[in-house]
């Protein structure tokens, strides 16, 4: 039982931080906060993710290009592209490394707007004896509160928590659900697995309103990341910066342009 708690709130947590910080900070600038608030926001995602932390800049620059590109041939991670998840995560881990170590040179649009902590993204997330820090401490956690062999399947997710995340929204949120919207892209909602992803899989509401900090668009939409950037933005922790949201259903005109514009 221990364990699974353990499982549990290491993936809803690493999600949030994902969601929260890299995605909605670091991506979009959809809030903001103080330079010492958004010092500990920095370390708390990386205490939560620990072996799979995600450098912010490298996520930043890449998923601004997903914006971009979204389901063509120049979008990182389209699963229309890839016969598998597999292969569509290890062509993104690629280009996510480059942009990480600084070798692959984006368009300028893409670049700037995101925190950065050289020794946070570069030397704690590069380092092989951090990584093994934090795979020893999973693995001792388990071999503490383990109640039976199977649940030792589970460590190896603990250790690629960032990029089990990003194969599950990035592969789910572009094939699989309904959609509000007309858009270009191919984006959709997967409102069952949207709650294990903290909002994350609201992709065709987040694609057609990219700037509106609520991934929600409808009523039984709820998206769990936003209820809690409310309660910090009335704390005062963080402020909205884009308080834009999702308008359902889609506006008649806007959806025969939007119709007229995929049909040209
Ligand atoms: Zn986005
Ligand atoms: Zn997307």
């Amino acid at each position: 039982m221990v364990v699974i708690t353990f499982f549990i709130a290491h993936w809803l947590l690493c999600v949030f931080f994902q969601s929260f910080f890299q995605h909605r900070y670091a991506a979009h600038r959809m809030y903001t906060m103080g330079p010492r608030t958004e010092r500990v926001m920095h370390l708390l995602t990386y205490l939560v993710q620990g072996s799979s932390y995600l450098s912010p800049r490298a996520y930043a620059v890449l998923h601004r290009e997903h914006h971009a590109f979204s389901d063509t041939e120049k979008d990182p991670h389209s699963p229309h592209f890839f016969k598998d998840v597999v292969r569509m995560m290890l062509h993104t881990k690629k280009r996510y490394e480059d942009y990480a170590a600084g070798r692959g040179q984006p368009e300028a649009r893409f670049l700037g707007g995101y925190p950065e902590w050289p020794l946070v993204d570069d030397t704690l997330r590069t380092s092989w004896l951090a990584t093994l820090g934090w795979v020893g401490l999973y693995t001792a956690f388990y071999v503490a509160f383990a109640t039976s062999p199977w649940q030792f399947l589970l460590l190896p997710i603990h250790f690629m928590m960032g990029p089990v995340h990003g194969a599950i929204v990035n592969w789910c949120g572009h094939k699989y659900g309904y959609r509000n919207f007309n858009s270009s892209d191919k984006s959709r909602n997967t409102l069952p697995v949207e709650f294990l992803c903290m909002g994350e899989l609201f992709q065709n509401n987040h694609h057609k309103y990219g700037s509106s900090p609520n991934f929600a668009a409808r009523r039984f939409e709820v998206d769990p990341t936003w209820q809690v950037m409310r309660v910090l933005a009335k704390l005062g922790v963080i402020r909205i910066a884009t308080p834009q949201r999702a308008v359902w259903p889609e506006p008649r005109e806007a959806a025969r342009e939007a119709g007229a514009a995929r049909a040209a």
